[in-house]
């Protein structure tokens, strides 16, 4: 069942009511704490309706629409969460060690509960870091059974962007404004209706039972006007060959400059979407007899993140600035074959200092 296909926005309440019905809880786009972020969906008087961000280095805020944009739906760019909680949990135990009878040890596994989940208006960018997940947790080496058991068990109806932020750039990493895979459906918005597009046989059975008519020429010269002028939009690019040219730039004293601002706050790697590092830790018991072995996030940002055996590596911001930089835009090639950057923005926007990865780059590669 191949084509696009049109949905018109009276049904989509049906649509929810549908994967409800199949057994997924659904989660979509919503304001909370003056951010658009995911969560449980309701209906759609949960959704952003009418409201546009407005981001800048630092600076993340929302406001009312345009007149003309009133009837979308969809006419912002991310906020600060991606997908990576809901596959990647902040903090999570592992597993448990104990010994009830006080000579042989247990070791118990702890897996998440199988949770069917469908994930309304994820975004280009973020699916081509879940791309980047999968190639970590998955493909890496033994497959990593928690986030194995929260991927398998996700539904994603991706939204292609028409309204990208200041901040993005995704046209220059190739990730984006348009859904290129890792969907299961993906719906381009209209002033009445969306533009269904499928990307697995999930979705192609979703669309069958709705039993959606054909989007027609019209409609879909519409969703093309819509990429090109979101890609046309941005404004923020990378320059060339930053994967070799960062290598000759370790001793730049821009490294020095951009910590002379940088707080080493680690925002910037726990919105990034693509960052995975975390530390293990345990929990113990003070009988001796239970540990519980957990994992939490961690980041490059963080002094004890290179401290190894009395030595922090890193001991410095300078350090571990250019570490994030030169993983992420260089290193990161040999090891998943492309740059770990997908071109959020999300980095611009949510450092408390206003650092910029794009003018960074520049002033150290351009
Ligand atoms: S480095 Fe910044 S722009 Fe790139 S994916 Fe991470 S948060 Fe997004
Ligand atoms: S670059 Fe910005 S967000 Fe990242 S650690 Fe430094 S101050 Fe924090």
């Amino acid at each position: 069942m191949a084509g696009e296909f049109y949905l018109q926005k009276a049904l989509f309440p049906s649509f929810l009511d549908r994967l409800r019905q199949d057994g997924y809880e659904v989660h979509g786009p919503q304001i909370k704490d003056n951010a658009i972020v995911y969560g449980p969906l309701r209906g759609i008087e949960d959704l952003p309706r009418g409201f546009r961000d407005h981001q800048g280095p630092g600076r993340y805020a929302l406001g009312a629409a345009e007149v003309d944009e009133e009837a979308l739906w969809f006419a912002w760019a991310n906020g600060p969460q991606a997908l990576k909680p809901y596959v990647f949990a902040p903090r999570e135990p592992l597993w448990q060690a104990a010994r009830p009878d006080g000579h042989r040890l247990q070791f118990t596994p702890y897996l998440p509960p199988p949770r069917p989940l469908a994930i309304i208006g994820a975004r280009a960018c973020d699916l081509a870091a879940l791309a980047i997940f999968d190639r970590h947790f998955l493909q890496n080496g033994e497959p990593d059974p928690q986030y194995h058991r929260r991927r398998e068990n996700l539904l994603l109806v991706a939204v292609n962007c028409s309204h990208p932020a200041a901040t993005c750039f995704c046209a220059a990493t190739g990730d984006g404004p348009q859904v290129q895979a890792f969907h299961d459906l993906v719906l381009s918005e209209l002033a009445q209706g969306f533009v269904v597009g499928i990307g697995s046989e999930r979705g192609e059975m979703l669309v069958s039972a709705l039993q959606l008519p054909p989007a027609d020429a019209g409609q879909l010269a519409q969703v093309q006007h819509s990429l090109a002028r979101a890609a046309a939009a941005q404004q923020r690019t990378l320059p060339g060959e930053v994967q070799a040219k960062l290598l000759t730039a370790l001793d730049h004293e821009r490294w020095q400059q951009v910590a002379e601002r940088c707080l080493s706050c680690a925002n910037c790697t726990a919105v990034c979407p693509t960052c995975f590092c975390f530390r293990a830790g345990v929990d113990g018991d003070i009988s001796l007899r239970v540990s519980d072995h957990y994992r939490e996030w961690d980041s490059c940002f963080n002094q004890g993140h290179s401290y190894m055996h009395g030595l922090t590596i890193r001991g410095d911001t300078a350090l571990r600035y250019r570490q994030w930089l030169t993983h992420k835009f260089s290193f990161w090639h040999e090891q998943f074959g492309r740059s770990g950057c997908v071109g959020c923005g999300r980095c611009i926007s949510w450092c408390p200092a206003g650092i910029d990865v794009t003018v960074e780059l520049s002033a150290i590669c351009g």
